[in-house]
């Protein structure tokens, strides 16, 4: 799994921080999470393409985290990528259909896209071969969720295993793969002694919210955590106001989840000094990166 840092601004965007979007990239999945303002132009100087979105997950309708989705709709819909077979799928709290057929109403262009547009408030509302995606809500001023990525379970060949009993390459080995009982030279062959299972990396994201029990949820097991810091501990107040985390919440998410790397981001546009806000969040849980846009990690 790969994570691309496209956004990791706040309300306003400034020089170096544009609106908050994520693009995950998992086996054949490519999911945009958030996709505000700025968010094309993010797309190529990271040197991605949109075309490898397959779905699009709003966390909630902030203009800091949507306000891109029509000029990103209208690109897809001009393009190659319009004759796709698969529909684009847009999930969102609720209300977001509502949302999205306004928003098309308000720039119409010759919408080509398929799109499927699903609102989900808590759960699993993806799984398939590469990836499972659930839902939590989160309290913000308005409708919003945050999520956890999981990366599929993968059973893997025993390589030594299988040259000892002496299997060639091609469809046997595949079978064993699904975890399938193999016959080979008259003996029964099981999976479970010539393969082995890698756990999927647990991504969770903490999108707008103030300090509630679900943020604990989705950092429960997480590899990665990555979660919004809008504030300073010095303006807790003024986090509390507009239902967004300081630094040190975040931090202390991290810690009491025992999660291993904390990634922060949404910052306010007002604090410049970075060392400062890294010096916060170290004081409560020492494996932490401040995002910055371009930033990648492989989990
Ligand atoms: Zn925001
Ligand atoms: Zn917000």
């Amino acid at each position: 799994m790969e994570l691309i840092f496209l956004g990791t601004g706040a309300m306003v965007p400034t020089k170096e921080r544009n609106h908050s979007s994520l693009l995950i990239k998992c086996g054949k999945e490519g999911i945009l999470l958030d996709c505000g303002e700025g968010t094309q132009r993010q797309f190529k100087e990271a040197e991605e393409s949109a075309t490898r979105i397959t779905k699009i997950l709003i966390s909630h309708w902030h203009g800091d985290h949507v306000l891109g989705l029509p000029g990103l709709l209208q690109t897809l819909s001009a393009s190659e990528y319009a004759k796709k077979e698969e529909p684009l799928e847009i999930y969102g709290p609720k209300g977001i259909k509502k949302k999205i057929t306004q928003m098309l109403e308000a720039f119409p262009f010759d919408n080509k896209l398929k799109l499927t547009i699903k609102e989900v408030d808590k759960g699993t509302f993806i799984e398939n071969e590469d990836i499972e995606v659930e839902a939590f809500s989160l309290e913000h001023a308005i409708p919003c969720i945050g999520f956890q990525i999981r990366e599929t379970d993968k059973r893997r060949i025993d390589v030594a295993a299988i040259k000892k009993i002496g299997i060639p390459d091609g469809p046997l080995l595949g079978m064993l793969q699904k975890n399938k009982t193999i016959t080979f030279n008259g003996k029964k062959i099981s999976p479970k002694k010539t393969t082995y299972v890698v756990q999927g990396k647990i991504v969770g994201v903490i999108t707008d919210t103030g300090q509630c029990k679900n943020c604990l949820k989705i950092a429960e097991g997480a590899d990665i955590l990555i979660c919004e810091a809008t504030y300073m501990e010095k303006e807790v107040e003024k986090a509390e106001q507009y239902k967004h985390l300081t630094i040190k919440q975040a931090a202390l998410i991290a810690h009491t989840a025992n999660v291993q790397k904390l990634i922060l981001n949404h910052f306010s546009q007002r604090y410049k000094e970075k060392a400062e806000q890294e010096q916060e969040a170290k004081d409560v849980f020492h494996n932490v990166t401040l995002a910055y846009d371009g930033m990648r990690i492989t989990v």
